[in-house]
């Protein structure tokens, strides 16, 4: 069996070289950071020690995938030019931390389209395209969304739509994280269609551009729109789609990241569900296909 790559999106409070081993403490092999406060504009400054100081707490915590999260300000969908050319800015800069870093994906929210979907989608692309050409390196990784308000990213047509809009070369570093909560508010039912969700994604994005997976379970039911992670298999989605999940080998390569409630405890709660999704794991049957 080929090594899991499965971990939790971590606090970098303190530096952001805490982060691998606060991934390790709770028994991770991947994870996710905020290279910067993500409620903030303010751009931190990231000095050469600090980056070497990072890149050696992940070789040193054995992890073997890292990814980082773009701030929640950024709108790079937005019709106002002011708020446009600042989130461009603002994600121009993550891409630089990030090739900085040795981080080689960045997870991104499509923006708000606010006045018409069509000019949204071409915002947004055009904004994806001036930082990968700006910045060599990393790549991104569109997340789908739960379609809240004028969220871009809900529907697959949507996404597939944004990559395309982004001309070769850069297209080829434009791939997708999965968030099974958000997938299942907008309206795809991976509780009761696991396998027809995926077909309709391999038909409409193609299942290879899928690099990452939010494993989260959702507070609130299908098509709600709404996004509220739970705790893995306690939510609406329930254990079944995440034991699948963990069986199928098309998901051996793709990076598992939690994005689940952390209540007093996230040490205990992050391992929990960490163990939670390794044991649904190591139950699978070699060549069987589960029913
Ligand atoms: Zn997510
Ligand atoms: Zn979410």
């Amino acid at each position: 069996m080929s090594q899991l790559l499965l971990g939790a999106h971590v606090s970098v409070a303190g530096g952001l070289h805490l982060a691998a081993a606060r991934a390790r403490e709770i028994g991770a092999t991947a994870v996710q950071v905020f290279t910067k406060s993500p409620n903030q504009w303010r751009e931190p400054k990231l000095d050469d020690a600090a980056v070497a100081r990072f890149r050696e707490s992940v070789k040193a915590n054995g992890l073997l995938a890292v990814v980082s999260h773009d701030a929640y300000l950024i709108n790079l969908a937005s019709p106002d030019p002011v708020l446009w050319r600042r989130s461009v800015a603002a994600f121009r800069k993550e891409l630089e931390r990030c090739s900085r870093l040795g981080i080689p994906y960045v997870v991104t929210h499509p923006g708000n389209f606010h006045d018409d979907l069509e000019a949204g989608l071409r915002r947004n692309a055009a904004a994806y395209q001036r930082c990968l050409q700006a910045v060599a390196g990393p790549s991104i990784l569109i997340e789908t969304t739960a379609g809240t308000g004028t969220a871009l990213g809900w529907r697959f047509e949507e996404l597939a739509r944004l990559r395309r809009l982004i001309r070769e070369p850069w297209r080829r570093r434009v791939g997708f994280c999965a968030d099974t909560c958000h997938i299942y508010a907008a309206g795809y039912d991976l509780a009761r269609d696991f396998d027809g969700v995926w077909k309709e994604w391999d038909r409409i994005i193609g299942l290879r551009h899928l690099r990452c997976l939010h494993l989260n379970d959702s507070r609130y039911p299908l098509g709600s729109r709404r996004d509220r992670h739970a705790w893995i298999g306690e939510g609406e989605l329930g254990p079944e789609p995440f034991r699948r999940i963990m069986r199928d080998r098309r998901f051996d390569s793709v990076i598992k990241i939690i994005e689940t409630p952390k209540g007093d405890d996230p040490v205990r709660h992050d391992r929990r569900m960490l163990r939670r999704l390794r044991a649904y794991a190591s139950n699978r049957r070699p060549s069987r296909k589960e029913p």
